[in-house]
């Protein structure tokens, strides 16, 4: 008897379950459908022609890049069932506080999750306006980084209009951050509802000819990337070695300029000089690590 009963009970509970999940299900699909309707306000905008550069892209470069510029590398190498970088772009080694590339050599610069890294975000502004008439660049929100929270990252950005301001982020962090960060790589429940509520996440600025930047105070990060130029040259010979890096046409070479006094390069196998003679950079698997703290004196 009592059997049948709890049978029927949980026989009931399971009807309301499955209608409450008819329902969340339609609610689901209206998320879905406006995470998809926000999303291509999100996405770079790279025109048919020119030059386009993704600066910090190396993780996942945008289609549309003909040059990759990154400068942690041998961090990503190193890093144990981390994130690789992709290597299917030709890549240069660099800083976005010091590009080394021509005034104006590119018809677009996309900057994806670069500027909050900065300590100087007004001066990477400044060299992407350099390169390029135009760009699309997109940052965490004041927001993100209070719920779900970076160490690498120095800033609270909010979006005033067209202008990106960056405030110290001071001792302000997100406490309870991991469990987001793991909600959302576990949950694809949670990503929809973070794709649906994009804009809350994400300031993204199409610019044309001005990147409007305001930096209010000045900021450092909990934690840096450490760089070396030994380890950088060892794992781009690694990864040349593994067939992996994609040379460097020569559009591309003639852009190339020199990070600290901005003339053009003459290539050898291994290694460029700067015109004066002033400056001579390492390049390794085909790939020129153009920073300032690899740079020796030059043969000239
Ligand atoms: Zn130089």
């Amino acid at each position: 008897m009592s059997d049948t009963r709890s049978l029927r009970t949980s026989g009931a509970a399971a009807l309301a379950t499955t209608r409450v999940t008819v329902d969340t299900l339609a609610d689901i699909g209206r998320e879905l459908m406006r995470a998809r309707a926000t999303a291509a306000a999100h996405e770079p905008a790279p025109p048919a022609h020119g030059l386009v550069v993704d600066v910090g892209g190396g993780q996942a470069p945008h289609p549309r890049a003909d040059v990759v510029v990154d400068k942690y590398v041998a961090d990503d190498f190193e890093r144990p069932g981390g994130e690789q970088l992709d290597l299917s772009k030709p890549l240069v080694i660099a800083d976005a506080a010091a590009l080394p590339f021509a005034d104006r050599a590119f018809a677009y610069v996309i900057a994806s999750h670069v500027l909050e890294h900065a300590t100087d975000p007004a001066g990477f502004a400044a060299q992407f306006m350099r390169i390029a008439p135009a760009g699309f660049v997109q940052v965490p929100s004041r927001e993100s980084e209070l719920v779900f929270g970076w160490q690498f990252h120095p800033w609270l950005i909010d979006l005033e209009g067209e202008t990106l301001v960056f405030e110290a982020r001071g001792d302000r962090r997100a406490h309870c951050g991991e469990v987001l960060h793991r909600s959302f790589s576990d949950s694809a429940l949670f990503r929809a509802w973070w794709a649906s509520t994009r804009a809350q996440w994400h300031h993204s600025v199409e610019w044309r000819e001005t990147l409007h930047v305001r930096v209010e105070g000045a900021s450092t990060a909990d934690r840096t990337a450490s760089f070396g130029v030994d380890r950088t040259v060892r794992a781009l010979r690694d990864a040349r070695a593994r067939g992996a890096l994609q040379p460097l046409s020569d559009a591309l070479r003639d852009v190339l300029r020199c990070p600290v006094c901005g003339t053009p390069l003459t290539w050898a196998e291994e290694s460029v000089t700067c015109a004066d003679g002033t400056h001579a950079y390492p390049v390794a698997g085909g790939v020129p690590v153009l920073l300032e703290e690899a740079a020796g004196a030059g043969g000239g």
